[in-house]
């Protein structure tokens, strides 16, 4: 078989047919012309399948990122169907929980919307890399709980053996009051994210400001330690992502929500439990900001605005300037209008992938005591499972 290297010197040496040529070609001449040129022809096609050949079988085996937070960097595709006929992509309701019958071990996202949550499958396929047999069966699903209901659905999940449990919106705060102990980070927010459970209940855990702290480290090479911050919002992931900041040793952070009220809560929060902390405490309500930052902030959209189509950021586009970063930590939904009138002004951008990635790592340590595949989390975020 002829080399790619001969292939490449045949077709580097052939020499292109001129005007004058053509012209004063003989029959025989045309014969040996044509050939030529469709020797040409083949040598370069052949060449250019070699190349995307090599490239493909290059990247496929190309070493992932270098894996910084687990033992396993190779992707696995994922089904939304285990093979014993459980769809984990479904949402399921309390009254699924009150029938729950499976005899494996089972972990859960809890919220109130919650069939745009991607934790199953970023932490199935998780469960599926890992490939241990002390996980084999763990499975991870997705419910919809009232929060009226969280008291009777937390009870439902120990009973059923749930290993553990994460909560978003609207539970992270009304949760605590549930709860059998709070590790410093829950403590400090007043807001849980994971649960793990004990036997006499739920421990819960805030893995939501390590996650941001990482997401931005591994994004954008920058810590937050003598950073501006300002944070959008005072629920329970601003709340996480104000103690982070906090306890990294940030110069300035900056609070804006729309509640007044809930924005004087966190604030006195963060005096009451991190007294210690460095830096000095701003705050502004959302309708009327300061009319500039200090150069070099990291802003942060930490409320729920950009979930919906049609959403407007919740910074005038006016207060952005070079040398900001933005992060959103609003995820699975396009491109928000914060992120985009950011990037229109060159402002680097983060979206809530990386976030939602790291905090689902931390949580999948806490449950399994195992590294945790981030790779192929993040992977399997960025793709939709096969059916
Ligand atoms: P909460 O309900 O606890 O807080 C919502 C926040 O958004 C509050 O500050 C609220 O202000 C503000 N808000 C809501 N509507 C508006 C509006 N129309 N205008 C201005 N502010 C508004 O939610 P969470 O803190 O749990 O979640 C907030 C967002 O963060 C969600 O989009 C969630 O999906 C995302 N998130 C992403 C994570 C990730 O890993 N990427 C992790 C956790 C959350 P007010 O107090 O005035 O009501």
């Amino acid at each position: 078989m002829i080399s790619f290297y001969e292939n490449f010197l045949l077709f580097a040496n052939a020499a292109p047919p001129t005007a004058e040529t053509v012209n004063t070609l003989t029959p025989s001449g045309w014969a040996s012309m044509l050939c030529s040129v469709g020797a040409v022809t083949f040598a370069f096609v052949w060449c250019l399948t070699r190349v995307s050949k090599r490239n493909s079988t290059a990247e496929t085996n190309r070493p992932a990122p270098a894996e910084q937070h687990g033992e396993h960097s190779e992707t696995v595709a994922v089904s939304a169907v285990d093979c014993d006929g459980q769809d984990w992509e479904k949402v399921r309701t309390l009254n699924d929980l009150r029938h729950w019958n499976s005899p494996k071990t089972s972990l859960a996202v809890v919220g109130m919307p919650i069939a745009h949550s991607l934790s199953p499958r970023m932490h199935n396929a998780a469960l599926n890399a890992i490939n241990a047999p002390e996980l084999a069966g763990w499975r991870y699903f997705k419910f919809e709980i009232p929060p009226d209901a969280l008291g009777e659905a937390l009870t439902l999940f120990h009973q059923h053996g749930f290993r553990g449990i994460n909560l978003t919106l609207p539970h992270k705060v009304c949760a605590l009051a549930s709860l059998t102990r709070v590790d410093v980070f829950a403590a400090a927010s007043g807001a849980a994210n994971t649960l793990v459970r004990e036997e006499n209940g739920y421990a819960g855990y805030n893995t939501d400001g390590a996650g941001f702290v990482r997401a931005l480290r591994e994004t954008q090479g920058v810590t937050l330690e003598n950073a501006v911050v300002v944070l959008l919002g005072a629920g329970g992931a601003a709340r996480a992502i104000a103690a982070s900041a906090l306890d990294t040793g940030c110069r300035e952070l900056w609070i804006g929500n729309r509640s007044a009220g809930r924005r004087a809560e966190l604030l006195a929060q963060l005096r009451e439990k991190k007294p210690d902390a460095r830096a000095t405490l701003h705050e502004f309500a959302m309708d009327a900001p300061p009319p500039a930052f200090p150069a070099g902030a990291v802003v942060v959209n930490a409320t729920s605005l950009g979930l919906r189509d049609g959403d407007p950021s919740p910074l005038p586009a006016a207060l952005w300037q070079r040398g900001m970063i933005a992060f959103d930590i609003v995820c699975g939904t396009g491109e928000t209008a914060f992120l985009r009138e950011a990037r229109a002004r060159g402002i680097p951008s983060v979206d809530g992938l990386p976030m939602l990635c790291w905090q689902g790592a931390l949580a999948f340590e806490l449950w399994t005591g195992r590294s945790a595949p981030v790779q192929v989390m993040l992977d399997a975020l960025t793709r939709p499972p096969t059916r």
